[in-house]
């Protein structure tokens, strides 16, 4: 590996990654190099997650907050950098989906979405960066979606979530690419996680998913890992407010 992609002495905190695409892409920044810090809301879980990529070698810690609680998500923070030291690395990626025609959903369901989609990368992005602003020096890449730019049927609100991301992600890039931090979005497409366990379970999207991908698969969250420790480690030093889109090529082509 070319020594610019290495993030040996690097700390990452990779929000939502218990499992699914969090997981695999902490093993990816791990497998680099990083000592990189799980967090779930469920302690148990993230205890789990964490035995698992120890088990594989890999230097793993872990905190537990729920990323929709802004005073929780600082003293997490503040708790985690006096513990471990900098956090070099934030990837936000806690999110969840709620599929329903936009008509019925509950304000409830809307505002569940968007604290855990929005809220909660403003909540961690803002924890995180006042420390990395201080040093001069970090790396938040934020966990957008294919829906960053597309709308799909029954799912509107992720959509909006996601395209909100996107816009954030720049948002940040004006405030803090002056101040040393690189800010970028990645946005993956169809993944078969629990997330979208809906979608793998229906034998019409997936045919669909197929044929509309140019790549004709679904994707492995594996293949999401290379695009994160580029825009994790040095080798992209003069990139700043993207969004990287990892989708079979889904988004190019009608
Ligand atoms: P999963 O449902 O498999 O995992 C979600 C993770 O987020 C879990 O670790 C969960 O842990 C955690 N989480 C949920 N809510 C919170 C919260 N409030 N605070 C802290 N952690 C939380 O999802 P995926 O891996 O599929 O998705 C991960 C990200 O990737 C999401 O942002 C999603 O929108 C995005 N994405 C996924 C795609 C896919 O194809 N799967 C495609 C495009 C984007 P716990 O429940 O223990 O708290």
């Amino acid at each position: 590996m070319i020594d610019s992609f290495r993030l040996n002495g690097r700390r990452a905190l990779i929000t939502g990654s218990v499992r699914g695409i969090g997981l695999a892409l902490a093993r990816g920044l791990a497998q680099a190099g990083a000592q990189v810090v799980l967090n779930g809301r469920d302690a148990e879980r993230a205890q789990g997650a964490c035995a698992l990529l120890r088990d594989e070698g890999l230097d793993a810690d872990y905190s537990v907050f729920d990323v929709t609680d802004h005073g929780a998500v600082a003293t997490a923070i503040d708790a985690l950098e006096l513990r471990l030291g900098p956090l070099d690395i934030l990837i936000n990626n806690a999110g969840l989906q709620h599929r329903q025609a936009l008509q019925d959903v509950s304000a409830d369901d809307w505002h569940r979405l968007m604290s855990t989609n929005l809220d909660g990368v403003f909540n961690v992005s803002k924890a995180v960066a006042r420390h990395m602003i201080t040093r001069r020096n970090g790396k938040i890449i934020n966990i957008g979606s294919v829906q960053s730019e597309l709308a799909r049927r029954s799912i509107a609100p992720y959509a909006a979530s996601k395209g909100a991301v996107r816009m954030l992600t720049r948002g940040m890039c004006a405030d803090w690419a002056g101040l040393g931090l690189q800010i970028n979005a990645l946005a993956p497409g169809y993944f078969q996680t629990e997330l979208n366990q809906a979608l793998v379970n229906d034998p019409a999207f997936c045919e669909w998913l197929l044929q509309r991908t140019p790549a004709g698969r679904w994707g492995n969250v594996e293949e999401l890992c290379g695009a994160a420790v580029f825009l994790a480690s040095s080798a992209s030093n003069f990139v700043n407010g993207q969004t990287l889109f990892v989708d079979g090529g889904l988004t190019s082509v009608v």
